[in-house]
Parts: structure tokens; sequence; C-alpha cells
């Protein structure tokens, strides 16, 4: 199998201005082709480091793309990096300037000198015309492999590579990769990796533990000589896993929301929320798969006590004594929302989504509203440990006789991640309660 480096080239990269989309593109496609990318490299606009960077991957990889720095500016050096490291001249190929000077004739803009400086190409290697912008790529055999130069810009980049650089790439492909992703949640990635274990050691398919936002997953990855013969190497494998990891694989290649959605969909039922700290999350997480709308029609976002109790009937006395965010309320905002929408399941969640929890002093507060502070904003004073701390969540799923309820804590005041982790398991709670074998057509 041939080996790659991709070398992503741009100062902005170093100083996270952008994100090095590039290498991930680069990684998939190569992947695809069944070469195996062993290293990403991002390096700054800078000769010498440049240079040091190409030597490096030359002598220990047989393909090196490189990404950026072919501009018409001072700072754009990757072709006459290139050069210099393979000890060859750059000369002028005509067919690539005319090609430029007809970009710029083409949106009538006078073509600047330094614009001429993109039409140099190493000598031995060959120019990749770039259609979609003036920095021609190019393709230098070396060893066994191959240097790739492309533009910057994602969108030239992948045009070009698609159209040029793709089929040059055939000569070293070895076959096809797949990857398919067994989906898990309800399960440490620890215990899921104890599950698997006598998976994780083996050489085609190899299958790799993953964990994200609140989920889990493994990753198999086989490779054949085409796709059909990586996918029947691939496919007992994902099959023996399914059994192994039982009810907490919810499924291969697809989102939760996907699979709670066809959960509903075979048990022809609809679902309504009723949704406080997540704020209309679950809803969009339910309508990013196409025909939501089948199983699902009521959202409702109560992030207030006075919503809570209008809306969704939540008895006052509830959030008196307990608060809103608690299991009673839970319960009651998704009875609430099944009788107001008329669907056959209700899932609600209530929580403090944080940074900061809510004191004693006010064990009704919704866990939306900012708590006053313990003495002045500048005042050193610690402030006290509230009795309902961020990550605090509560959820409920009903079908009006049955309840699946869930309480998370998460220990952290991370905003963006104590919601992510109620939507998720607020899926999981209505996912349950769907498998529950009463849950007929
Ligand atoms: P350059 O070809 O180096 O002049 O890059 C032009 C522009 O392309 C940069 O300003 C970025 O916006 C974009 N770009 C360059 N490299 C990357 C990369 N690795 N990933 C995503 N965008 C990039
Ligand atoms: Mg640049």
């Amino acid at each position: 199998m041939f080996t790659a480096e991709t070398i992503s080239v741009g100062t902005e990269l170093l100083m996270g201005e952008i994100l090095d989309t590039n290498a991930r593109f680069l990684a998939r496609e190569l992947k695809n082709l069944g070469i195996a990318v062993l290293r990403q490299t991002v390096v700054g606009d800078n000769p010498g480091r440049l240079a040091d960077a190409m030597r490096c991957a030359l002598s220990r990889t047989d393909i090196v793309i490189c990404t950026g720095g072919l501009g018409p500016t001072e700072d754009d050096i990757t072709k006459e990096t290139l050069a210099k490291v393979l000890g060859v001249p750059l000369e002028t190929d005509p067919e690539m300037l005319r090609m430029i000077e007809s970009y710029f004739r083409a949106r009538k803009i006078p073509m600047g000198e330094t614009n001429k400086k993109q039409a140099l190409i190493p000598v031995g290697g060959e120019a990749l015309p770039n259609e979609n912008g003036t920095a021609p790529g190019c393709y230098i055999r070396h060893g066994k492999g191959c240097v790739a130069l492309l533009p910057g810009p994602p969108g030239e980049m992948k045009a070009l590579f698609r159209k040029e650089l793709l089929p040059l790439l055939k000569d070293y492909s070895s076959g096809t990769l797949v990857s398919h992703y067994v989906k898990v949640i309800g399960l440490g990635e620890s215990r899921m990796a104890e599950l698997a274990y006598a998976y994780l050691h083996m050489d085609n398919p190899t299958v790799a533990p993953y964990f994200k936002d609140g989920e889990c997953y493994l990753r198999v990855t086989a490779s054949g000589a085409t796709e059909e013969a990586a996918e029947r190497i691939a496919a007992p494998v994902v099959k023996k896993l399914l059994r192994l990891l039982g009810v907490n694989a919810y499924g291969v290649d697809i989102s939760l929301a996907e699979a709670v959605i066809g959960l509903l969909k075979d048990k022809g039922k609809t679902v309504a929320l009723a949704e406080s700290c997540t704020g209309g999350g679950i809803g969009a997480l339910l309508t990013d798969v196409p025909g939501a709308s089948d199983v699902f029609g009521y959202g409702i976002v109560s992030y207030s006590n006075e919503c809570k109790e209008k809306v969704l009937g939540v008895n006052p006395d509830t959030l008196k004594s307990f608060g809103a965010v608690s299991k009673e309320c839970a319960q009651e905002m998704a009875l609430g929302a099944l009788a107001l929408s008329g669907a056959d399941c209700a899932v609600a969640v209530t929580g403090i989504a944080g940074p900061t929890g809510i004191g004693n002093a006010n064990p009704a507060g919704n866990g939306n509203a900012v708590p006053a502070r313990a003495g002045n904003a500048g005042s050193a004073a610690k402030p006290k440990a509230s009795e309902k701390p961020a990550g605090l969540i509560f959820i409920c799923a009903t079908d009006g006789k049955r309840f699946e309820h869930i309480r998370l804590d998460t220990g952290r005041n991370d905003r963006g991640y104590n919601r992510t982790l109620a939507g998720k398991q607020a899926l999981e709670a209505l996912r349950k309660l769907l498998l529950k074998p009463e849950m007929r057509r």
C-alpha cells in the first residue's frame, strides 16, 4: 500500500484563523483510493520550515500533497520551495500563462505582473490547470511515488483534485477502504471498548472506538481490491458488534435522531416535545431528518415557569415544592405536551445548562435565569455550593401510561456540552420508551 502525507501551507492555519479543511478532504479522498495517510503537517509561509517539512515528508512517504501558497503574492512560496528541495529550476508553462491571461480577460480586470509567476512549474513537473482561479496545481513523479501542489482555497482545491489529480493518483491506488460506524448510546467509551475488546486488534477490518458529544461509536474499516470486496470483509464484523452491544447499539451509519424517527415510523407513533434548557435543540435534531414531519408536529419551548404552567399545565405547587428543575416537573411537562398535542408520546427536558447553578435560596428557580451573585461583582466572596448545580438535567418520556425517566448530573458547567447531552439523552429516553415490548403498532 502506498503511503501519503499532506502538508497544509499557511500561517493563518497556525494562528487559528481558519480550520484546515483541506487536510480533511484529502484524507478522505486518499482513504477511498486505498492510500494510507500517515501524517498531516501544517506549516506557515516560511521558506526554511516549509523546505524542512517537504524534505521530511518526501524522505518518509511515497506521496506528498501540499495545499496553499500558490498565490501571486510574496508569501506564496510553495512552488519555489519545492523546486529548491528537488534541485530543479522553474519554467513558465505557456498553456498555464494563457489560461491565467484569459481568466483576467474574461473578468475584464487587468492582470498583475505577479500573476505571471503563477504559470511557473518546476521542470519535470506537469501543470494541473485550475478552472476556478489563477493558481494552477502541479504534479511531479518522485521516487516510486509523487508530489503534488494544489491551491489553498478549498473550492478550487477540491475541483482541481477531482478533475486533474485523482485520475493520476489511481496509479497508486491499492483498492478501496470502506468504513462503517456502529453507533452506541447509554454505554461509556471504556465499557464499550471492554465489550468489543476482542475486535480491537484485528488487521482487516480494523475496529476503533470513539467518543463524541455524549455518544460512542466503533469505526469498522475494511480494505479490499474493490468496494464490494471491502464491504464483504466489513459486514460480518459489523453484524457481530451489533449483536454484542445489544440494545445500546442504535444503528449503523445513522444519527440518533434518524434511529428514533425510524422507530417512530416502524411503530406508527408520533411524538411531541416540551423543551426547557435545550431551547428547541431536540426539535432541531429531529427536523434535521427528512420526513420528520410524519412523526413530529408539536414542539413547545417552555423556557419560563409561566410557560410551563400556562401552556403545559404544570402545577404551580410542583414548581414551588420541587422547582422547575426536577423529575416531577419533567413528568408534568411531558404529560402536558402529550395532552396538548394529542401525540402518542412526548418527551420533556428541564435542567440547568450553566455555567452557574441555582442556589438554596431559590428552589423554584427555573434554571434558566442568571442567579443573583453573592456580594459585589468584584468581591472575592466564594459562591455557595449550588443545591442544583449546572449539568443537573431531568428528562421524561411518556406515552401517558409508561414513563422513562433519566436524571443527568454531568458535573460540568459547560452550557453547550450540557445542552447537547440533554438533547441526546432525551432522544435516548424516547428510544427506550419505544423499545418497550408493549409499544406495539
Ligand atoms: P493560499 O493559496 O495559501 O493563498 O490560500 C488562500 C486561501 O485559501 C486562504 O486564505 C484560506 O482562506 C484558504 N485555505 C488555504 N489553505 C487552507 C486549508 N488547508 N484549509 C482550508 N482553507 C485553506
Ligand atoms: Mg497562503
